[in-house]
């Protein structure tokens, strides 16, 4: 039977233990696994290769994205890098211009090092996507919505592309987890995560997952993580593992706030301009409505200036300001000099991300008392600043 996401998140990660009926899975902290025959080996033997915790969240995300095997890795970045590792020298990769910094940084200062080459594109644009292919390229890697501008490339459209060029589709899908989007079903060659946001959702643990979407990237990418290594650890998985069964409902709830929020901010005359794709004015709205469940927990705003985010960030309350996102605390961040500090002012005036941009993670709290909050912090800002 084809069960709703909300069930399948719990289904997924409710592993029974055959041998004690225990609702959950054991942690299994065991390095090694005794052989019973000499020449019958079991289904474990080292921990790097396989452990059964590892394996009971491997095996529940590969359901949930609907993919064919699943890794667990001990960072977004450790899953990320090591997927890309199915590149060779000579390859080509085109990927998104406002994708996550770390993957922009193990694109162009290390898979450079080893005659791998790259594009940044504005992957928004079908057009630039097709011509930006090379006899070389391999993978066409996309986030969707991207960070802090949630700009929305169109998944099913960009995997026909990359098919016709017989090229991989990788999609890092983080912002929407696989309770809001799937991108397997829409093309995708591989799902990578960053499991440190919403899918842990406790800002208490960093880990990474990827999804295959056929049996010639899982087997790939299952050598890899053996021979990389850079495995999650039996703990970590387990809180993930416990992340995913309350996920459906955090997503929702926060989801829900964050339109809430946007709405409450695009009103406000202290606002510039609200970044998020639920709203109709938002020029990826229609793609994202047509490719994912709902618009999710993230959004972004400018504020006048600098001088205004600071009045506002030294006012706000309930948000703690920091890095990171997809947690069940609010957190505001700032972009200029928080994520993308790296990219030099120029670059970042382009890409929109203003010294007034600010960037907001919906987590739980009450969305009335995060409306007063942010609304109290606004008002706050002193006269100069304003709509324009
Ligand atoms: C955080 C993040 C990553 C990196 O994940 P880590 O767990 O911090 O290594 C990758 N992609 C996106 C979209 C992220 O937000």
């Amino acid at each position: 039977m084809n069960h709703s996401v909300q069930t399948k998140v719990i289904q997924a990660s409710t592993c029974i233990d055959p041998h004690t009926g225990a609702v959950n899975v054991p942690l299994y902290l065991s390095s090694t696994f005794h052989q019973f025959d000499v020449d019958q080996f079991g289904k474990y033997d080292y921990s790097r290769s396989g452990n059964p915790t590892r394996e009971a969240l491997e095996t529940a995300i590969a359901e949930l994205e609907g993919g064919v095997g699943g890794f667990a890795f001990s960072s977004g970045m450790a899953a990320i890098s090591t997927a890309f590792m199915l590149l060779s020298q000579h390859d080509h990769v085109l990927i998104s211009e406002d994708v996550y910094g770390g993957t922009y940084r193990i694109v162009s200062q290390v898979l450079t090092r080893f005659g791998i080459e790259h594009s940044f594109v504005d992957t928004t644009d079908l057009e630039k996507v097709a011509s930006s292919i090379r006899a070389n390229t391999k993978v066409i890697y996309i986030e969707t919505p991207s960070n802090p501008t949630l700009n929305i490339t169109d998944i099913q459209e960009v995997s026909k592309i990359a098919k016709a060029n017989g090229c991989w589709t990788f999609v890092d899908n983080t912002f929407m987890t696989p309770v809001l989007q799937r991108p397997l079903a829409l093309g995708a060659d591989l799902v990578l995560h960053s499991a440190t946001k919403f899918i842990a959702g406790t800002s208490d643990v960093i880990a990474g997952l990827a999804v295959a979407g056929h049996d010639a990237i899982a087997e790939q990418l299952g050598f890899l993580q053996n021979a990389f290594g850079g495995i999650l650890g039996v703990q970590d998985a387990w809180l993930v593992l416990r992340g995913l069964k309350t996920l459906h409902v955090r997503m929702k709830e926060s989801s829900q706030a964050a339109a809430n929020i946007s709405v409450f901010l695009q009103e406000h005359a202290k606002v510039k301009r609200v970044y998020y794709p639920g709203l109709s004015d938002h020029p990826g709205a229609f793609i994202h409505h047509d490719q994912s469940c709902s618009a999710g927990a993230v959004l972004s705003f400018e504020l006048a200036d600098e001088q205004a985010v600071h009045r506002f960030v030294s006012n706000i309350r309930l948000p703690v300001f920091a890095v990171s996102l997809g947690a069940v605390e609010s957190i505001l961040s700032y972009p200029a000099k928080m994520s993308h500090a790296a990219l030099g002012k120029k670059e970042r005036e382009r890409r929109g991300i203003t010294d007034g941009l600010l960037r907001l993670s919906v987590g739980l709290e009450h969305p009335d008392d995060l409306i007063q909050d942010l609304e109290a912090a606004l008002n706050m800002i002193t006269e100069g600043s304003g709509k324009h």
